[in-house]
């Protein structure tokens, strides 16, 4: 037995990691022993929340597609964090209303129509839709696309045909909000810049199954000794949640087996 649960799915968003220190220092050149800044963004458009997630200061945008014709995007900081970007996460919360379709895999299916779109709108080979952030809310295609981290290469598309209406439509309101919450001054760029790109998709992340497990001894309420553990049976969300959840099902496992201690 397994359940849908809410999930979040949206874009990448990198900007030169200048404009990102300037708006966090409010300065026009990082000191050298300031690190590169990060930022965490989040506001409720129309009861929907739109946040950052996984904000990389100095980081890539990798792929991370787990499987052929589908194209999901994820962010990485290498330890000195010296890349000359900034990337996030920047996605939209998704839940059983927005599938709808009752079947407990429904936020898969959702999930994968966007990573398929998204994948044949760039052509192949992992090249990733993108649209520079200005067009994106005029809903222009990009005539020009900025340097960018990643990898495989961008293709100049209009987001809007990619991304579910409620997702591009929350994100154009919520990149307005962010746009007014950290403005560049002295004529300087601020977050909702001409220079900054969003990349499609970022869809992972959580995962949109939930396997059931019994409140307290944390088993499988059907499946004898089975264990549903960390983020793919949606209890954790990242390194950290899903280490102390491993940490959580280790000590039920142990006090199973040593009923009477060592
Ligand atoms: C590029 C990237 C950057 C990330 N950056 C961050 C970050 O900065 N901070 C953060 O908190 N999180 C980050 N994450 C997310 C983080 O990696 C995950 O949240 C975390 O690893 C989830 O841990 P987990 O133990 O639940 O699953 P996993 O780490 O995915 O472990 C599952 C394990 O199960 C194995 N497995 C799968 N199927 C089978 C099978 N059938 N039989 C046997 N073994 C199997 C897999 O090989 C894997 O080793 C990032 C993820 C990616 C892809």
């Amino acid at each position: 037995m397994i359940e849908a649960k809410p999930f979040a799915l949206g874009v990448r968003i990198e900007h030169p990691q200048s404009i990102i220190d300037q708006l966090q220092y409010r300065c026009e050149i990082r000191d050298p022993f300031l690190p590169p800044a990060s930022y965490s963004l989040v506001e409720q458009i129309n009861g929907r929340g739109v946040f950052s997630f996984c904000m990389c200061p100095g980081g890539i945008i990798a792929p991370a597609s787990t499987r052929q014709g589908a194209l999901v995007v994820n962010g990485w900081s290498p330890s000195k964090r010296n890349n000359p970007f900034a990337n996030s996460g920047m996605v939209v919360g998704i839940d059983e209303k927005d599938f709808k379709d009752p079947h407990p895999l429904a936020g898969l299916k959702y999930q994968y129509a966007v990573e398929k779109k998204a994948f044949e709108a760039g052509g192949g080979k992992f090249v990733a839709p993108a649209q520079r952030m200005t067009d994106f809310l005029m809903n222009k295609q990009s005539s020009s696309l900025p340097a960018c981290s990643y990898i495989p290469g961008l293709q100049s598309v209009s987001l809007s045909e990619v991304l579910p209406k409620i997702v591009n439509d929350a994100l154009v309101l919520g990149l307005k909000h962010f746009g007014q919450k950290l403005q560049g001054k002295f004529g300087r760029p601020g977050y909702l810049t001409h220079e900054a790109v969003l990349v499609a998709t970022e869809s992972r992340t959580s995962s949109p199954v939930r396997v059931p497990r019994h409140q307290d001894e944390l088993t499988h309420p059907q499946i004898t000794n089975l264990y549903p553990c960390a983020e793919g049976a949606g209890y954790a969300g990242g390194i950290v949640s899903a280490a102390m959840d491993g940490m959580r099902i280790a000590e039920k496992i142990y006090a199973k087996l040593h009923p009477f201690g060592h």
